[in-house]
């Protein structure tokens, strides 16, 4: 199955999970509150209510409101004026997006988040949503957000999300199209069409990480373990994507990762096994510890070699009690405990 007719697969999943949760029923409940006349009509006392119940309640599609609220009454309660005109801004025809996002952090406990979804009920065609959840999911998918700005990162996530809505018509607009985000981070069977999805780009890079095995196999027999390890931390820090090798350009990433395997030996880090295939050399995967959609990094104290079984344990199985650090890491999976070091 290729990638195309997975996501067909997804969003498929993901409708049928739409129609009877909250999140639809939910769409158009600010309907008749988030508007020009409404907001410019309500005492200020009412108009702090509002907004107060509105960020406890994370605009009804993010949680964690309920910690910023005091925050958030505290800053506006002696500027109530301000943030009124504030937030009727983006009613205005000289609505000015950047600047209006550029002084979101003006307003403690109404940040980004919050922020983005306020614009997104006002109108969810043109304002996508931008919080953790959606920056999790959508580096999931294969997207690349990695600035430190926010701006930026909402640029992304807005040709993103045209992308998806282009490709996807029945997501619709971009409410929707953010409770696919919460589908696939926060529902079990998105997190786990979401798994079924990543193991695409798994395979197609197992298959890279055989060639340049076979490739680079001769070269490396008499380097040492300490050799290996020097190798393995120039490979890590390099920032360059791709490396040629032999004649041909290979992802950077399935280099370092075969680095690895060999400086672990082949062997499963969780358990005995080693798999020797028929031509002499050893079948193992790679996996990270700290995914890259949560900021994990391609190195050596966030990779785990590990043998198929225990690869889709980790995967799949239910994971706690974790302690990772740049030494050790150690978990338990559906209860049994595994370790192993690092360096
Ligand atoms: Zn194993």
């Amino acid at each position: 199955m290729d990638r195309k007719t997975y996501l067909d697969k997804i969003i498929t999943e993901f409708e049928n999970w739409w129609v009877n949760d909250q999140h639809s029923s939910n769409m158009d409940f600010y309907k008749n509150t988030i508007t020009f006349s409404y907001l410019t009509s309500l005492s200020d006392n009412d108009f702090m209510n509002f907004f107060y119940t509105f960020v406890s309640e994370g605009g009804r599609v993010q949680s964690g409101g309920d910690r910023k609220k005091n925050q958030f009454r505290a800053t506006v309660l002696n500027d109530i004026e301000n943030f009124r005109q504030y937030v009727v801004k983006p009613f205005q025809e000289k609505f000015s997006l950047k600047d209006w996002f550029l002084q979101v952090d003006k307003y403690t406990g109404f940040g980004v988040g919050i922020a983005t979804i306020f614009l997104n009920r006002v109108d969810y065609e043109k304002y996508p949503i931008m919080n953790n959840k959606t920056l999790k999911a959508l580096k999931k998918l294969g997207y690349k957000i990695s600035s430190s700005k926010n701006w930026t990162n909402y640029e992304l996530v807005k040709k993103y999300q045209d992308n998806l809505i282009t490709d996807f018509p029945i997501l619709k607009n971009y409410y929707k199209a953010d409770a696919l985000n919460h589908f696939l981070v926060d529902v079990y069977l998105g997190q786990e069409l979401i798994l079924d999805y990543l193991q695409i780009e798994t395979f197609e890079n197992g298959l890279e990480q055989n060639e340049i095995e076979q490739k680079i196999e001769a070269d490396s027999e008499n380097l040492d373990k300490q050799d290996l390890y020097d190798k393995i931390l120039d490979c890590q820090n390099d920032n360059s994507e791709k490396v040629l090798i032999k004649g041909k350009i290979y992802k950077r990433y399935n280099y370092l990762m075969v680095q690895i395997k060999k400086y672990r030996d082949y062997k499963c880090q969780f358990c005995p096994t080693r798999i020797k295939k028929a031509n002499g050399n050893y079948y193992i995967e790679a996996c990270h510890i700290k995914a890259k959609s949560e900021g994990g990094q391609d190195s050596l104290d966030n990779i785990l070699i590990l043998c198929p079984n225990c690869h889709k344990l980790f995967d799949y199985g239910y994971r706690e009690r974790e302690k990772h650090t740049k030494d050790k890491y150690s978990v338990f999976l559906n209860g049994k405990k595994y370790e192993t070091g690092l360096k």
